[in-house]
């Protein structure tokens, strides 16, 4: 995949190429900041004008009225050029937000395991805005900091090239003073970054599960875990602070030395006759406007250590697997309830993690209902995870309809499939919302009927605002049974082909069971049904049973034929199914 090799990239690179859409801008931008100091330095000129007319008992009209003009001319271009480029500066974070975002959500879920959902989020909105900086301070800022010091250098070398000598010497010798502090500062940027990861993670660890976090009286440790990585962030922060001013200052200082030295220098060629004084003038007078274009020059070389540190962090996670695309492209396979077939499956989440699947199969026909049993950590949950294709098995194939799900294109393999996670989150917003996630095609028709089958018709009259209800974040307003009827429902509306319903172990009430009962009965008629069952009532519907242990089939059968074949399906029946609605 193309995002493997962004990583290697140099940060420049990569920002070259969010800013290449909007260059046009950035350099009309550099344009007008190049004529507003321009304007600048001949106010100067105009100014010395006025005083010889004035001298001279000249009118002075005309210089006045060519003063003014360059006063407003400056403020106007100024003001231009700066909102060109703080607006291309804005349109740049812009782009990488966009492309982070877009990568984010066409991640692996296997690469996602493995990552803090709060650092991904500090990358989106806190990295990408250190982009603005690099931007305008950096690229404008070396462009024309760059041309102007390349432009008194030459009229330096014009003037006299013994002192310019002189001077590139004393430049030169800051600039490796210089070198040696850039390093520093890129260090203790990306220090500071990962630290606002570390407290966007640490954040949403305790904002994600604040009642646990209140429950169990830790507000002050989660507190202090936050704190401690803001106040490492403020440390590196400053850090970067403390070598950038080092660096400003040197300049600053080297401008000072380079002074003197020419004074010097240039006092002695005076002396020897070499030079005259007006030339030795001229040239001091070059070595002060010197200052500016450095000091914007060494400002663009240090802020690019915190925009490339930044970049880093955004190239990290643009370099993590991207979903995989589909083997072959096949036509668009028929409607109708689909097969699933797993042949020799072996799977592990990752390199270092254990091996979850040992070699599972099993095959379910077009219709009905299928259950799957075991104890906690057989692999059930996995069986479903796999799939949906959100991770591959290391050997072996899973065919749905016939069709190894490799070869399906993800968005018509998922469009196949309605998936019930177990402990399936209601997202923030309204119910509808909610309802309609994964089907926002879904008829007001379709949606009755829905609601009616998942026992929800009823919900939905008392709730204040009917379907346009906030559910809250994380549903928190409704209880557990409500959020997984919920769930259902929403996967219903997708009219799936395969439903995959990870039965939560506690959240039915006999009542609402029952009724579940029914409605998955109901799909069962229309679509093939997988559901990870922890009830006595789901497994003596089901028309098979596969009983898993420790990532195997043991046994495939009826609840009767097992009752008696397997002994573990036995122990189940007996001590873990709830035996209450059967
Ligand atoms: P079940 O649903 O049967 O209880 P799972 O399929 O959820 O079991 O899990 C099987 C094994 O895989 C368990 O040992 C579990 O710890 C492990 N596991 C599940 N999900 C992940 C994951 N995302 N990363 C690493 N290990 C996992
Ligand atoms: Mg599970």
């Amino acid at each position: 995949m193309s995002t493997a090799a962004t990583s290697d990239r140099p940060a420049w690179r990569v920002l070259l190429e969010y800013v290449r859409p909007h260059r046009g801008a950035l350099l009309l931008g550099a344009v007008l900041s190049l004529m507003t100091g321009a304007t600048g330095l001949a106010l100067p000129l105009v100014a010395k004008g006025l005083i010889d007319d004035l001298s001279a008992d000249r009118s002075i009209g005309g210089a006045l009225l060519l003063m003014s003009m360059l006063i407003v001319a400056n403020a106007g271009i100024g003001a231009l050029g700066g909102y060109v480029l703080q607006r291309t500066a804005e349109s740049v974070v812009l782009a990488a937000r966009r492309a982070l975002t877009s990568y984010l959500l066409r991640l692996r879920i296997a690469a996602l395991d493995r990552t803090e959902p709060g650092d991904l989020m500090a990358r989106v909105t806190s990295d990408t805005t250190l982009l603005r900086e690099v931007t305008t301070d950096s690229l404008v800022g070396l462009g024309t900091g760059g041309l102007t010091l390349v432009a008194t250098l030459v009229m330096m070398g014009l003037v006299d090239p013994a002192l310019l000598a002189v001077t590139l010497v004393v430049v030169l010798g800051a600039g490796c003073v210089i070198g040696l502090i850039v390093p520093r500062i890129n260090r203790a940027s990306k220090q500071a970054q990962a630290s606002v990861g570390l407290m966007g993670a640490a954040l949403e660890r305790v904002l994600g599960a604040l009642r646990t976090v209140k429950a169990s009286g830790a507000e002050g440790r989660e507190e202090r875990a936050v704190h401690a990585a803001a106040e490492e962030s403020w440390r590196q922060s400053v850090r970067a602070a403390k070598w950038s001013a080092l660096a400003g200052n040197t300049a600053g200082l080297s401008m000072q030395v380079a002074f003197i030295t020419v004074l010097a220098f240039g006092g002695a060629r005076v002396a020897t006759g070499a030079i005259d004084v007006g030339t030795l003038v001229a040239f001091l007078l070059y070595v002060f406007y010197l200052m500016s274009p450095i000091q914007q020059v060494v400002r663009a070389v240090t802020q690019y250590q915190v925009g490339a540190a930044a970049i880093a962090r955004i190239e990290e996670t643009r370099a993590l697997p991207a979903e995989p695309p589909a083997r072959v492209r096949r036509p668009a396979p028929a409607a109708g309830p689909a097969s699933v077939t797993f042949e020799d499956v072996r799977f592990r989440y990752a390199d270092d993690l254990p091996q979850v699947h040992h070699g599972v199969s099993f095959t379910v026909p077009p219709q009905g209902m299928t259950a799957f049993v075991g104890p906690s950590g057989a692999g059930k949950t996995t069986v479903f995870s796999l799939i949906e294709r959100f991770y591959e098995p290391s050997k072996g194939r899973i065919l749905l309809d016939g069709t190894d799900v490799r070869e399906w294109p993800l968005p018509e393999l998922r469009a196949a499939i309605g998936y019930v996670e177990q402990d399936a989150p209601v997202l923030s917003g309204t119910l509808r919302e909610n309802l309609l996630f994964g089907a926002l095609e879904a008829t007001e028709a379709e949606l009755r009927d829905v609601l009616a089958t998942t026992r929800l018709a009823s919900l939905v009259d008392r709730l204040p605002e009917g379907l346009d209800t906030l559910v809250g974040h994380r549903g928190t307003k409704l209880s557990g049974g409500e959020r997984q009827r919920v769930a259902i429902a929403r996967a219903l509306l997708r009219r799936p082909r395969l439903l995959l319903l990870d039965e939560a172990t506690s959240q039915l009430d006999a009542v609402n069971e029952a009724a579940l009962r029914d409605t998955v009965a109901d799909a069962a008629r229309g679509t093939t049904v997988l559901v990870v069952a922890h009830r006595l009532s789901t497994v003596t519907r089901a028309e098979r049973i596969v009983v898993m242990d420790a990532g195997r089939v043991r046994a495939v059968g009826t609840h009767r034929e097992l009752l008696t074949a397997d002994p573990l399906y036995a122990e189940l029946a007996t001590t873990q199914f709830l035996t209450s609605a059967a």
